[in-house]
């Protein structure tokens, strides 16, 4: 095995930000992999997810965290201690804004955020939405909330100035020893992924309140010579969501099930055979013990 070199890098980059400012999509498009779904509504993300990009130089540990929102149920609640625990051990933050989007952070929340004392790199992203003075006026009003960071205008969705960012991180991360495994991609189980995406299929085909009702369990993952075999079940909090997710004769379920099978034969390059279950366990998102089984 070759020595690390002396001056190797290594370090942790939180990005942070409201939902939908493109923080899954910019994890992605820096580690070159969808781990992170990406849906145009809120709250996709509940989990910390990371994403880590190897070189012989460095290693950079991004995790990419729910939007920073008021919680208002329980499972709100546990999402929000994702995004403590994420200010509390980076080494640098990536604030991500949609510069399309007026909503404003919470002055505590960026109080915080200057507090830790830790290199900040704002991201004004989505530009490919907006115009030069548009933007201008956006870096002007970032750069009096937030004096001595760094500013770049990024578009996540289109690979845009995304190099600059990644130089400039490379800058701040302090040199040390590599956290994860050099061949490492992330920190999630390949369960985890199985049930992200069928998280994202669900988020896409179904509308109201069926999406944040839901909770994915992998039962079991046989991975045998060519082919993956997933059985997972789809939890609800009442009857009357198990049939909407049924539809007529199945068929929604079985629409969606395909689609999920889909992406994750593309996500392990692999044959799948899947099976999805739907079980009601009443208001789990209020329930403690429920919530720990999933990990919140
Ligand atoms: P998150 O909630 O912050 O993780 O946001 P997502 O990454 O899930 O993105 C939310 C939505 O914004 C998705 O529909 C993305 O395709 C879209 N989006 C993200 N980045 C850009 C961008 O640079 N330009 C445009 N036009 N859309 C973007
Ligand atoms: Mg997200």
């Amino acid at each position: 095995m070759i020595n690390q070199k002396p001056t190797y890098k290594s370090g942790f980059v939180n990005i942070i930000g409201c939902p939908n400012v493109g923080k899954s999509t910019l994890m992605n498009a820096i580690i070159g992999e969808k781990l992170s779904i990406v849906t145009p509504k809120a709250q996709t993300t509940r989990h910390r997810v990371m994403g880590i990009l190897n070189t012989d130089d460095y290693q950079i540990v991004f995790s990419d965290t729910p939007g920073v929102i008021k919680p208002v149920y329980k499972l709100q609640e546990k999402m929000m201690q994702f995004v403590v625990n994420a200010i509390s051990d980076a080494d640098i933050f990536l604030l991500m804004i949609d510069v399309t989007s007026n909503i404003l952070l919470e002055e505590t929340f960026i109080s915080n955020l200057i507090k830790a004392q830790k290199p900040i790199i704002i991201l004004l992203n989505k530009i490919d939405l907006i115009t030069q003075e548009a933007l201008e006026i956006k870096a002007i009003e970032w750069n009096e909330k937030i004096p001595n960071s760094n500013i770049f205008p990024i578009s996540a969705l289109q690979n845009f100035n995304l190099n600059t960012v990644l130089n400039k991180i490379l800058e701040y991360l302090p040199i040390g020893e590599a956290f994860y495994e050099k061949d490492a991609l992330t920190d999630k189980s390949e369960r985890f992924f199985v049930s992200e995406i069928i998280r994202e299929k669900i988020l896409i085909q179904y509308k109201k309140e069926i999406p944040y009702s839901v909770e994915i369990k992998v039962i079991s993952f046989k991975n045998e010579a060519n082919i993956l075999k997933i059985q997972a079940e789809i939890l609800v909090e009442r009857e009357s969501q198990k049939a909407i997710l049924l539809g007529h004769q199945g068929q929604s379920l079985k629409r969606m099930a395909t689609r999920a099978r889909i992406d994750a034969e593309k996500f392990f390059d692999k044959k799948i055979f899947l099976e999805l279950y739907i079980k009601v366990v009443k208001d789990w998102r209020s329930n403690e013990n429920a919530l720990k089984e999933f990990g919140y």
